[in-house]
Parts: structure tokens; sequence; C-alpha cells
């Protein structure tokens, strides 16, 4: 697949942005579901199908039948054909990262970035079919040996959301499909190329017909069908607080198992000791990279009076160099979300705060490109200051001090990450201590991620049972197995 489609007419450049499902190792569907360019209003950036619950069925159907025989190859083998897939989407790094950023709006640094993860992800979950292991363990009985396994769950189900579009679903599939699980995929509507991108990569790495199935489609009829069908025995989810909510009751329900990450309202606190400058690139970094489209951006910043003015100063000028465009930010993915985005800065206004960067004046192209927008004077109680916005937009609060410093960012339904700027190391080990997330960023944005180490939130933010990446990722997709072995 390669990734023009600056002449959508004519049939081939149309195949070119085509989705289809691929089920039981068959591409199709009618490509009825189109999805516009954000950046630029007018160019058709996709096509794909729009799934039924029968698509649904036939999906998990297939997987069930491909996952004992996917079991029963050798964890090697299995992870020969993840590394493969790997490099294969390297290989086709800046093809996919032109899909992308055509379909999702950020730039294409981030693209390239984003797809290089993704390669990453299936290689690192690869090389670990050599070495996952269980553990050998002394029995109180004699001539016994205690040995534990990890055992696949079986067919799995991975709905995932559009602003990470190729590497959320590589993070979830890997691991999933290392462990000897079938999968079946439902990618976010607005972006079904990248995730049309990571099958073809593992279809042409070799993986046998039927272990990795992608239906398209809305999530209230494929998301919703997979959810509750009694042969998906786990399902793991990345999206919005609500809908997360609503798909764990489901699963909780025929008692399967569920993992989910949701929404973030992730604060950093900024104190006196901390240099204003690199603090405020700190906080950019994390509030306006990926537009603010990352559910670990920073969304509110709590600064002490000793550098509150310095460091308000510092992050304008921060601010200002983040123009919306091709590059450093991208577009807003939807109209909806560009509203959203909007709302959430008048209403605060409205309410009293002040906007220091950030004054949208509209664009006459149409195009999604929202200023990076900074908040202050704001009202603790605002919607900007509570409720994820997920765009460019940070507010910044004053705190008396430490301790209120970091009441404020504990003071939320979320818990996802959460950052402190100091010079001070008791400072900076108390608040890694008591901070409410499950990821603490010590002078570094609250977005951006290893892949090797877990990553997951508290409250609302996270189901809080099993995280996501690094080895602790195949905890979701196995359940243990205790061996007692007599001679
Ligand atoms: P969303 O919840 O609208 O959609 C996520 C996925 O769920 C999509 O594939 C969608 O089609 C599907 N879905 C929607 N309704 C469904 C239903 N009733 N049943 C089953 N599936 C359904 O979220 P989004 O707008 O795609 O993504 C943005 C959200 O994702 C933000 O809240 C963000 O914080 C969150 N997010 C969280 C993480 C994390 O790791 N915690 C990472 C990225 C994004």
């Amino acid at each position: 697949m390669t990734s023009t489609a600056t002449d959508i007419t004519s049939s081939t450049a149309r195949e070119l942005i085509t989705a289809h499902h691929l089920i039981n190792g068959e591409w199709s569907g009618e490509a009825v579901t189109q999805r516009m360019n954000p950046a630029k209003p007018g160019e058709l950036a996709a096509l794909s199908p729009s799934g039924t619950a029968e698509d649904v069925d036939a999906a998990i159907t297939a997987a069930t039948a491909a996952q004992p025989a996917w079991a029963a190859l050798p964890a090697p083998s299995r992870g020969a054909i993840l590394i493969t897939a790997g490099n294969l989407l390297l290989e086709r790094q800046a093809a996919i990262a032109e899909d992308l950023v055509r379909e999702e709006g950020k730039t294409l640094a981030e693209a390239k970035g984003e797809v290089k993860r993704a390669s990453d992800v299936l290689r690192f979950f690869g090389s670990l079919g050599w070495s996952a292991t269980g553990e050998v363990l002394p029995s109180g009985l004699p001539d016994t040996t205690i040995t534990t396994r990890r055992e696949p769950l079986g067919v799995v189900g991975l709905i995932t959301p559009w602003n990470f579009p190729i590497a959320i679903p590589a993070w979830k599939a890997a691991p999933a499909l290392i462990s000897g699980n079938a999968v079946v995929i439902k990618p976010a509507e607005l972006t079904p190329l990248s995730a049309t991108h990571l099958a073809r990569a593992l279809q042409d790495a070799g993986l046998p017909a039927g272990v990795f199935n992608v239906v398209h489609g809305k999530g209230r009829v494929v998301g919703d069908a997979l959810a509750r069908d009694p042969r998906i025995a786990g399902l793991s989810f990345t999206g919005s607080t609500n809908v997360g909510l609503a798909l764990q009751e489901i699963l909780n329900a025929r008692r399967a198992r569920v993992q989910l990450e949701m929404g973030g309202k992730n604060g950093v606190l900024v104190l006196d000791d901390a240099d204003p400058r690199k603090a405020a690139a700190v906080v950019a970094a994390g509030a306006f990279g990926l537009t603010g489209q990352a559910c670990t951006a920073t969304s509110r910043v709590y600064v002490t009076p000793g550098i509150r003015d310095a460091f308000l100063e510092a992050l304008v000028a921060e601010a200002a160099q983040y123009t919306a465009g091709d590059a450093p930010m991208g577009a807003v993915v939807s109209r909806q979300q560009f509203e959203q985005d909007q709302a959430a800065v008048r209403s605060a206004v409205e309410r009293g705060a002040t906007l220091l960067h950030g004054e949208y004046d509209g664009d006459p192209s149409g195009a999604l490109l929202f200023p990076a927008a900074v908040l202050t004077d704001i009202a603790p109680d605002d919607a900007a200051v509570t409720e994820e916005i997920f765009g460019p937009v940070v507010a910044v609060l004053e705190v008396a001090d430490y301790e209120a410093g970091l009441a404020a960012i504990n003071d939320s339904r979320y818990g996802l990450t959460a950052g402190i700027c100091t010079d001070s190391l008791a400072r900076a080990t108390d608040f890694a201590a008591r901070a409410q997330a499950g990821v603490v960023k010590v002078n570094r944005p609250t977005a951006g991620l290893d892949l090797n180490v877990p990553f997951g939130g508290v409250k609302d933010s996270s189901t809080n049972t099993f995280r996501e990446q690094g080895r602790s990722a195949l905890d979701f997709f196995t359940w243990g197995k205790t061996v007692y072995t007599g001679i």
C-alpha cells in the first residue's frame, strides 16, 4: 500500500486509501465510510467498511478455529513472525506515516515516530518468545517440583482509539499474540488505515489466517458485539472513560477479563526551586505535543508563588513556538473535537479566566488548526481544570506551597500521569510516593512513554488491575497455572 491520494477519483488511488475487514485471512467489506483529512478540507483520507454483528461473529469464529494451532506453535516461532512484522513496518514507515498523517492529523515527524514505536513493540514482544518464563519453586512435599505456567486466554478482543492508531493496536496485539491468543480488533472509525497497515504487516510476515482479525465500524455496533460474545475471553480497551466503564459492566456480567485504559487530567506541579524556562519547556511538550491529543497530555499546572510570573512568561514563549500546521503541532482530529477545545476555552474565559496565549481568530481554509492555549486566573472548579478536553489547552493555577499543590494534583477523578518540576530530590521522592497516578514524571513531560515498562493509571483512568506494555502486558493475556510434578 502506498500513500499518496492526491487524485482519489482514479480507482487505483481509491484502492490505496481503502481499508477492509480482515477475517480469516481474507480482506472483505464494502468501503462505505468516508474519512476526510482534518488538515486539508475536502481531501478524502480514507474509506472503510461499516461492520455488522455478523462480521464480528465471522471474525470470532475464525479466531476460535485458528487459536489452538497458533498456541501450539513454539513461542520462538510465534515471536519470529512478530519480529518480521515489526521489520516490515519499519520498511514501510514512510508510506504508513503519510496515511497516518492524512487520517489522524498529527505531524509527519510524530507519525513516523509512532510507526517506529509500533515496529519496536512488535520486535520487543517477538523477542519474548525466547524468554518469557514461568517459575520453578520448592514444594513442601518430598520429591516434588512446582512449576508455574502462563496459558493464553484464547480469543481476545481489542478496541482502540484514534489518537495512536497504529501504536496502541500494536501494543495490545503483540503481547496477546506472543502469549498464544487469537485476536479480533475493532479500530477507531476515524483512523481505519493505520490498523490495516498493522494487519497487513502481520499477514505478510506469515501469521496464519484467522489469528489476527480486523472488523471496522461503529463502536456501538462492532465494539458492542465484540464485548458481548461469550467466546471473547478478555477485552482490552483504550478510549474514553464513559465508554470504558460501560464495557466493564458487560464484561463483568459474564465474568470475562477486562482491561481499560481511559481518560486523564494530568497535572504538573512547578515548585519555586525549578528553572522556569526548563519547567515551561517540559509543560509545553506535555501539553501541546501531539496537539494535546494524548491521554497522558498535561492539561493543568500548579505553580508556587515565587516562580509563577517567570514560569508563565516562559510558557507563553513556548506556546508561541507551537504553531499549528504541518509542524511542530498538527491538526485537531475532528470538527467535534475542535468545537470541544474551543468551547472549553470560551467557557473558561466567560467565567473570568485569562487567555494568555491561543486566541483563535478562525481559519478561512477550514483546516482544524487550533492554537496552543494557556489559561490562567482560572477557577479550580472550571471544567477546563476538572474535565478532560483532549486538545492543546493548559490551565495554570497558583498554589500556596508543595502540600497544597500535591493535594490539588490528587483532587481529580483521574489518575493517569502526574509530574513535578523541582530541583529538590526530597520533594521529587515524596511526590513520587504520594501522587495518585500510575505514571509519575520528574522534570519530564507527562506525555511520552517507554515501551519496556508498565503503563496504566488509577481511579477513573484505568481498571488498575493489569498494566499495559513491558513484560507486565503479558499478565492480562494469560492465566496462571501451577503444576506439581512428583518423581
Ligand atoms: P472513544 O471511547 O470514543 O472510542 C474508543 C473506541 O471505542 C473506538 O474504537 C470506538 O469505536 C469504540 N466504542 C465507542 N463506543 C463504543 C461502545 N458503545 N461499545 C464498544 N466500543 C465502543 O474514545 P476516542 O475518542 O477514540 O479516544 C479518545 C479517548 O481515549 C480519550 O478519553 C483518551 O484519554 C483516551 N485514551 C486513553 C489512553 C490510555 O492509555 N489511558 C490512550 C489513548 C487514548
